[in-house]
């Protein structure tokens, strides 16, 4: 087997950036790491900045399409959701496959190495099963598979198309796509599919406002019998906060609790708007929270509570959910800034501390323990930040993250590897002109 070797200028190892360190990797997995060394024969030389491989704990593949057609007009969460619900109605797998792809290989130039696809598109338009019930599914681990990135399909329950005055309201429209009809139809569909070296899958619960707690302990039970993950989109606008009190008389974290979901394998997505009870029992129970900064901002959710759960010490992830732009940098330095806003003090959060969310709390909330930082044995993942681009040009060596995690943006980043694989080289993706098929699937499916 012969190794691969590749000679770092600045690494990431562990919290320190280092200098001159040789990266050994063998079989998809680094096998040595030489921090302060002169460069090893047979290496290829990686200037700027490499970190470990980005996880983007929280997408949408088809959001993607939606960008720029959201901005135009005014509004709230609810009519983007309109839009969102019109692109949803065109999708099936063929045109969700390409899309997709396209969407996970932007990602790959952004440096993310591993996705958190949180998936509920599972039906045809009339809600009837596909003559494979996981058409939709396959076609997202196909398409990751070849954007060349790992993948963790957090298949979706739905079953409820609001909660509202009278309870749980009946699937509608678009709506019926989502929904298998029961969590023990979930679960039978769930089974078939099956977890690979490159994918693997988790489970969620799409919100409170569609799973009724019965439903959510049978997911909750299949996720702990399976040792998956499990992640659900928690407390991201207020109205989901008064409804659930309404007709629970519980915040939706606190139902949540109340109905066994909350683990060390369990991720509250979104968590904007939360009391401090709701924090404390995410701190007792050891879960994460995965934070998508730009598309609360673009969504106009509000600002979640980052400092208060780095103070109870919650460990939060980051993820780019609605695609309004696909850049880890972006997400990262939000939680930093918003937080600025929000108390008028600088450095809640360290750039270390944001760049860990980026990467190893990340992979954590994916299942991922064997990835998400530059140590020998972990999955060969690593991505170079150019550190002479107008961006970052002038960076001194002993602030170089400070630097990429405030400025640099995904253009910065020159090489990308996954698994050992070179998926990135100098910009540009080795295996698509992404560009191209971004342009080719969103016009397939919107129009011109
Ligand atoms: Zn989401």
């Amino acid at each position: 087997v012969n190794d691969t070797v590749y000679w770092c200028e600045l690494a990431l190892v562990g919290d320190t950036v280092c200098q001159r360190v040789a990266i050994r990797a063998r079989g998809g997995r680094f096998v040595a790491i030489d921090v302060a060394v002169d460069q090893p024969v047979d290496s290829t030389r990686l200037a700027g900045l490499t970190i470990p491989g980005m996880a983007n704990a929280h997408s949408h593949a088809f959001h993607r399409a939606l960008r720029g057609r959201t901005q135009v007009g005014s509004g709230s969460f609810w009519t983007w959701r309109d839009v969102m619900y019109r692109a949803a109605e065109r999708l099936d797998p063929d045109n969700y496959y390409r899309l997709a792809r396209a969407t996970f290989a932007e990602m790959a130039l952004a440096g993310v190495t591993v996705v958190g696809e949180f998936h509920y598109l599972h039906h045809q338009p009339d809600g009837g099963a596909y003559d494979d019930p996981n058409a939709m599914g396959e076609a997202l681990l196909a398409a990751a598979s070849e954007a060349g990135i790992r993948i963790t399909l957090l298949d979706t329950l739905y079953l409820h198309g609001g909660l509202g005055g009278g309870g749980y309201a009946e699937p509608a429209g678009v709506q019926r796509r989502y929904s298998d009809g029961s969590a023990e139809n979930w679960v039978e569909r769930v089974e078939a599919l099956g977890p690979a070296s490159t994918h693997s899958i988790g489970a969620a619960i799409h919100s409170v406002r569609a799973v009724d707690p019965d439903s959510m302990r049978v997911v909750s039970d299949w996720a702990s019998g399976r040792g998956a993950v499990l992640h659900a989109h928690v407390s991201e606008q207020t109205v989901e906060n008064d409804q659930c009190v309404a007709h629970h008389g519980i915040t939706p974290t606190g139902l949540l609790e109340r109905s066994g979901v909350l683990s060390p394998e369990f991720s509250a997505v979104h968590a904007t708007h939360l009391n401090s009870a709701d924090i404390a029992m995410y701190a007792t129970a050891g879960s994460t929270v995965c934070m998508c900064p730009t598309t609360e901002r673009d969504l106009g959710d509000g600002i979640g509570p980052t400092a208060a759960l780095t103070e109870a010490g919650v460990a939060m992830s980051l993820g780019t959910d609605s695609h309004a732009v696909i850049d880890m940098f972006e997400e990262a330095r939000a939680v930093e800034l918003d937080e600025r806003l929000v108390s008028n003090r600088r450095g809640v959060h360290s750039a270390a501390e944001l760049m860990s969310m980026a990467t190893l709390n990340g992979h954590r909330s994916l299942g991922w323990d064997d990835a998400g930082s530059i140590a020998v044995g972990n999955r060969a993942d690593a991505v170079t930040i150019a550190l002479d681009s107008v961006r970052t040009a002038g960076t001194a060596q002993a602030s170089a993250l400070e630097a990429v995690v405030f400025a640099a943006t995904a253009t910065d980043i020159t090489h990308v590897v996954v698994d050992g694989v070179v998926v990135v080289e100098d910009g540009r993706h080795l295996r698509m002109d992404v560009a191209q098929e971004l342009e080719t699937s969103i016009t397939e499916l919107m129009g011109p």
